[in-house]
């Protein structure tokens, strides 16, 4: 097993063609008329998408997205919601898809908007269960902002629940991360959250 230094230094072109080698070998398994012309290039194809996509959020330094600047004497509620998600879970490799919802009161200093969404996407792009993927958002904000406080709402719709299994489509999975303030029976700070995000 590698370290993720190691996975880091290794060239793209390198882990594309050695995942295609393994969806190759895969799809010798799962498809007997395996391989044919409408076939051909899906390794390739497939280990490109999980490489430059699904798992790019590996790449991405976190700390590095927290470009800050002033609040200009603003310290209310700031709000981001409807953050579109995809991820993959960790358990099945199939996506588990929704919205991410981020709210914070500023110390001092801001981020910009568009940063939120890529810490965002940074986590989401990897292997992961929604549980883990909420905190670590909220634990990014806190940890590079010190904001009063944070919370996270994650609501997404995971495929190993709608196309095995249980086979629920439609069923949303809620979760929530919560810091600082937010944590401190701070009822009003919530509701005025959930208020403003539904
Ligand atoms: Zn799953």
């Amino acid at each position: 097993m590698g370290t993720i230094q190691e996975f880091k230094r290794k060239n793209p072109e390198e882990k594309i063609t050695r995942v295609g080698q393994e969806v190759e070998r895969m799809l010798v398994h799962l498809d007997p008329t395996t391989p044919r012309s409408g076939t051909s290039d899906t390794p390739q194809r497939v280990a490109k998408m999980y490489i430059e996509e699904l798992c790019s959020g590996y790449e991405v330094d976190v700390e590095g997205l927290f470009t800050t600047f002033g609040n200009e004497g603003y310290d209310g509620m700031i709000i981001v919601k409807d953050i579109p998600l995809v991820s993959l879970c960790e358990h099945h490799l199939v996506p588990f898809v929704g919205h991410a919802h981020v709210g914070y009161f500023p110390n001092g200093k801001v981020v910009g908007l568009s940063k939120i969404a890529r810490v965002v996407s940074a986590y989401s792009r990897r292997l992961q269960i929604q549980e883990r993927l909420t905190n670590q958002i909220a634990v990014a904000m806190e940890k590079n902002l010190t904001p009063r406080g944070v919370i996270v709402v994650l609501s997404a719709e995971h495929l190993c629940m709608t196309i095995r299994g249980v086979q629920a489509p439609g069923t949303k999975t809620i979760t929530s991360a919560v810091k600082g303030l937010f944590n401190e029976n701070k009822e009003q700070e919530k509701e005025e959250f959930l208020r403003l995000i539904m």
